[in-house]
């Protein structure tokens, strides 16, 4: 049934979060409750079921979907005896590992900060902080013994330097002018990168792992006589934990100063309809939600049927007829103008950048009505 089917969606993502940030998952457990329960997240006889088969196993590393509470994170691995991860946890933990410039170290180590401070005293006290590894990263290492005061005081100091910074950029978005700016906005993975890469033909870092974007790249475009610059922009992610929405500000301002956004969508994708919700959300958090905006459906190479439906009828015959069902369906509840590509073998690349003309020119011509 539905639930059942989100539940596994959801469960795949944090899977591939986790190999994203180096570990292998060796078994899934799922509960239902109405309520999360206070003291322990799981309930008292889940938590023993886990406990058993960490043990059994040699498990050392616990992953939860949700943000657990500190007290919750303390009371479960009291009981359970290994290293707890929650989603948030984890997703900091990629975003250090990827983080290329200072400026992008600079934005995780205050997210990291942020999420490490009411925690200070409640977390992996007991446990053996020499092994390291996930989670264990940047500050959680070696100062969480220090007195929060230095904590708080390494906070203002990461943010008066991201103020900075934060001036730097705004001036030199200022300075590109009044070149149109078209963003690339999309859940994690959908092919941003390979699609800035291909219109644009530069050579940004693409890769099928979660967040291999954290900076922007911006690079200029020239489509048939129009130029105007394109942005690759971090990845958004269903429960994008808010120290680093607050901390990616610069980046999200991009996206917030855009003319023009580009929504890309993988099509193959089972949950694509759900990270379109996701990345709708998101946008209308940060204020970017009126933009105009074009619809990029990505990866109609690898779109196959089963991956949709459960219909016995021949894969073979539907493959098609589906695919264009779906892009029926976007054709008609899509108010912007919509597109199914695929960014690695270029199918519909024309229409696309015909689309991408039509748009960028509207703005062009709203912004120099003289000009030729
Ligand atoms: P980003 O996180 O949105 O920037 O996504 P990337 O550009 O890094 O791409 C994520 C993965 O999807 C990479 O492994 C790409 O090779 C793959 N990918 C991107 N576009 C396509 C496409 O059109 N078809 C297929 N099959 N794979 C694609």
């Amino acid at each position: 049934n539905q639930d059942e089917k989100k539940l596994q969606e959801y469960m795949d993502e944090l899977e591939f979060l986790a190999f994203t940030a180096g570990a292998t998952v060796e078994k899934r457990f799922t509960q239902k409750l109405t309520q999360p329960d206070s003291k322990t997240f799981v309930g008292t006889g889940k938590a023993q079921e886990i406990k058993d088969y960490v043990t059994e196993n040699g498990i050392n590393t616990i992953i939860f979907d949700d943000e657990l509470s500190p007290s919750q994170l303390k009371n479960l691995e009291k009981e359970i005896e290994v290293k707890i991860l929650d989603r948030t946890n984890l997703i900091l933990d990629i975003f250090a590992q990827r983080a290329q410039t200072s400026y992008a170290r600079t934005q995780v180590e205050l997210a990291q900060y942020q999420y490490l401070l009411p925690r200070l005293s409640k977390m992996w006290s007991h446990l053996d902080k020499q092994k390291g590894g996930i989670g264990m990263r940047g500050p959680g290492e070696t100062e969480i013994e220090t007195d929060r005061r230095i904590i708080r005081d390494r906070i203002s100091l990461l943010k008066d330097k991201l103020k900075v910074i934060d001036k730097q950029m705004a001036t030199q978005r200022n300075n590109r002018g009044k070149m149109v700016r078209v963003a690339l906005v999309g859940y994690t993975n959908v092919g941003k990168s390979t699609l800035m890469n291909a219109i644009s033909k530069s050579d940004v870092f693409a890769e099928n792992k979660l967040f291999a974007t954290l900076d922007t790249t911006v690079r200029k475009v020239v489509i048939g006589n129009l130029p105007f610059l394109l942005t690759d922009t971090v990845g958004f992610i269903r429960k994008l934990p808010t120290q680093l929405v607050e901390s990616f500000k610069s980046t999200l301002d991009e996206v917030r100063e855009a003319d023009l956004l580009i929504h890309v969508v993988d099509i193959s994708h089972e949950g694509f309809e759900d990270q379109v919700h996701s990345v709708n959300q998101t946008l209308e958090e940060i204020g970017a939600n009126e933009k105009p905006m074009i619809m990029i459906f990505n990866k109609i190479d690898d779109f196959s049927y089963e991956k949709k439906a459960e219909d016995d009828l021949s894969p073979e015959t539907n493959k098609n007829i589906s695919l264009e069902e779906w892009k029926k369906t976007w054709m008609a509840k899509s108010k912007y103008p919509t597109v199914f590509i695929s960014a690695l073998t270029k199918e519909n690349f024309p229409e696309m950048k015909k689309m991408i003309y039509d748009e960028v020119q509207k703005i062009h011509i709203s912004r120099f009505p003289y000009n030729d």
